[in-house]
């Protein structure tokens, strides 16, 4: 569904990505993992046409997007939930969801349902302002509004950054149900175990370079990952 071919991304004279050749399948849920600055946001951002690629080809069921407007991707069914919930703190849920629905013009009850259906939590507080949530609700309302606009890949950038572990374990469970529901999923976690524990596949990204990559399982017992990312011998 979804494919890159030797993708390269400078910004200025910085190479933030090497030659990056990934996919991701239909309801496939794939994981980018890295340290800091290893080029997850940057894959992510050049996927849905925020950065553009200076060499590489990236494929949306088999046609090339490279140069497509973001907005344009989004209604291709390529959402992009970034880094560090942006929600609109001062607009309610409600109105944060519905500008997620943008692109389907305006929202049907059923978007909301589902919505709330994967996000109960969010069904009480539609008239509260975004920025009086929780961090763990504001997370679930990025992820909402992502939702509400139909994803074919939903694209999550770190989305358990800075949450406390209750919250990332009621995450992994919502990304449980949605893969039963056929969801496909791009998510870049610096936390290989966690990540891994979430995935069908992995890429391990090291300073804009695939450095490693297989079926989670397999990543999870591999030598050079158990070396690098849990410290043991
Ligand atoms: P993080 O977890 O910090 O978001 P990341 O894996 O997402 O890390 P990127 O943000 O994609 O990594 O950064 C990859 C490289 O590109 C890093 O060397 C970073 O310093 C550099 N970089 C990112 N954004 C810019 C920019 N706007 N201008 C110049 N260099 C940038």
């Amino acid at each position: 569904m979804l494919e890159l071919k030797n993708v390269t991304l400078f910004y200025g004279a910085v190479r933030a990505l090497d030659s990056v050749s990934m996919e991701v399948g239909t309801g496939e849920v794939v994981v980018l993992v890295g340290a800091n600055g290893a080029g997850k946001s940057s894959l992510l951002r050049a996927i849905s046409g925020l950065n553009p690629i200076s060499a590489g080809t990236i494929l949306w069921k088999g046609n090339s997007i490279v140069g497509s407007a973001p907005h344009l991707l989004v209604r291709q069914g390529i959402i992009h939930v970034p880094e560090g919930r942006r929600i609109f703190p001062d607009l309610s849920v409600k109105e944060n969801l519905v500008i997620g629905a943008y692109c389907q013009g305006k929202p049907k009850e059923a978007d909301f349902e589902k919505a709330f259906n994967y996000f109960p939590e969010l069904a009480d507080k539609l008239d509260r302002p975004g920025g009086l949530l929780s961090g763990g609700e504001q997370q679930m309302l990025a992820i909402a509004r992502g939702l509400m606009a139909h994803p074919e890949i939903l694209m999550m950038d770190e989305p358990f950054m800075g949450l406390a572990p209750i919250i990332r374990e009621r995450l992994i469970e919502i990304f449980g149900v949605l893969k039963r529901d056929g969801q496909a999923m791009l998510i870049s976690e610096q936390n290989v175990e966690m990540a891994l524990e979430i995935a069908d596949r992995g890429y391990v990204l090291e300073t804009g370079k695939v450095a490693l990559s297989g079926p989670a399982e397999e990543l999870l017992k591999d030598e050079r990952v158990v070396q690098a990312y849990f410290g043991l011998e």
